[in-house]
């Protein structure tokens, strides 16, 4: 029976049901299996159902599900002992989507403004980030199609080009309270902020006494190599995001901050669901899975081989650069022909994304194997060529 109907139309989707999954791999109601270098938007850190997270849901499911908010639990205690152990920050805020810790890390750096500097609200903000979809975080990113969505915005995100510090310094003002950033822009296209420019956005905002905001709802979590992007930079912000990787595939999302930046109230933040042991029992899984010895090593260097890889491909067919680092990679076609490549990748069983007209985003499981990655080298190598009327 088909329900497609029943669904609000958010997004263009193949008619495709998919039914379960495991590792790099998703099946579908007709029993095709996919090969994914998607993973659920970067999301799916182990790949597809980890036994770990799988085990720590059914144990967790079986003994407490959610104590409320106003309790503490002890996944959500471990949890964030955990993040703090391995970053360099002091306390943690747990909610449900990127979106929403972002929307945290806004309210933060406001709240921290009107107590230190003298009611400052702006936050300077980068063209062409991506922040999430609630009010706030719509206003914050910098995507131009969004600029005349939803208006009115919420004020007080000067946007600045990334990488160019000179806007940023240009930008401040006796409003400003904050600059927040992806260290890699993932939407825009796999866009790295320079390590540079991030050492001279910690120089300025020590300078003026602002805050530096981390998104790394898609950067964090092994994703770009390191446990966290900002560690391969030398670069610490005072208070960072995580979404995405964090619970494998569970909704759950951090606000992470330094202990001078944490001044919420009690009654300025929370949430129903936030914090609650099922999916902290999980993310405490995905954790110990990603710092056990050796398994981000493994990660890198299958982000090396990717690399490789896509750097070959671009040769073989007279294309762009391949940017990203870790497992968080773009190839960029130079022709708009991304969004069908896609395309010819789904008949083909390969699940890839486009986030621009010309180019190719990956972001498989952090285990995928060098075996799938040769696949995916193979069926795209075969798609390139067709699509560029080369064999
Ligand atoms: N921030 C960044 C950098 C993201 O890439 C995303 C999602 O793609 C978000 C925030 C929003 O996260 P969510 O969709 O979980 O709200």
């Amino acid at each position: 029976m088909e329900t497609f109907d029943s669904l609000m139309e958010i997004t263009s989707r193949p008619p495709l049901v998919f039914v379960s999954g495991r590792g790099s791999w998703l099946t579908d109601e007709r029993g095709d299996d996919y090969l994914d270098f998607v993973q659920g938007w970067a999301v799916n850190c182990l790949g597809h159902s980890p036994q770990p997270v799988a085990e720590a849901i059914a144990a967790q499911a079986g003994r407490l599900l959610n104590a409320s908010p106003a309790f503490y639990n002890r996944p959500m205690l471990d949890l964030a002992g955990r993040i703090t152990a391995h970053s360099g920050f002091d306390r943690v805020f747990f909610a449900n989507s990127g979106a929403e810790a972002n929307e945290g890390a806004i309210k933060l750096a406001r709240k921290w403004g009107a107590l230190h500097r003298g009611g400052a609200f702006e936050i300077i903000t980068m063209e062409h980030g991506f922040h999430g979809r609630t009010l706030a975080t719509m206003s914050a990113t910098g995507k131009p199609q969004w600029a005349s969505l939803f208006e009115p915005k919420v004020p007080g995100f000067p946007k600045v080009p990334l990488n160019d510090l000179a806007a940023v310094e240009a930008a401040v003002s006796p409003r400003t309270v904050a600059v927040m950033l992806e260290p890699v822009q993932g939407e825009a296209g796999v866009i790295p902020a320079d390590h540079a420019f991030l050492r001279g956005l910690r120089e300025l905002a020590d300078r003026h006494g602002l805050l530096l905001i981390f998104d790394e709802v898609q950067t964090g979590m092994g994703r770009t190599g390191p446990l966290f992007a900002y560690q391969a930079s030398g670069v610490e912000p005072d208070i960072m995001t995580l979404g995405k990787g964090l619970g494998g595939g569970v909704p759950i999302s951090a606000l992470v901050a330094k202990e001078g930046a944490c001044v919420f109230e009690h009654g300025d933040q929370g949430g129903t669901f936030n914090g609650n042991p099922l999916v902290c029992a999980a993310a405490t899984a995905v954790f110990d899975t990603l710092t056990a010895p050796g398994f981000l090593e493994r990660a890198q260097a299958r982000g090396a081989d990717l690399r490789e890889a896509l750097e070959g491909l671009s040769a073989r067919h007279g294309l762009g650069e391949v940017r990203g680092s870790g497992l968080l990679l773009a190839l960029d076609t130079v022709e708009p022909i991304a969004a069908a490549a896609v395309a010819l990748a789904l008949e083909r069983r390969l699940l890839l994304n486009a986030p621009r007209p010309a180019t190719l985003r990956f972001m498989p499981s952090l285990s995928v194997s060098e075996e799938e990655i040769v696949r995916m080298i193979g069926i795209l190598d075969g798609i390139l060529g067709e699509l560029s009327g080369r064999p």
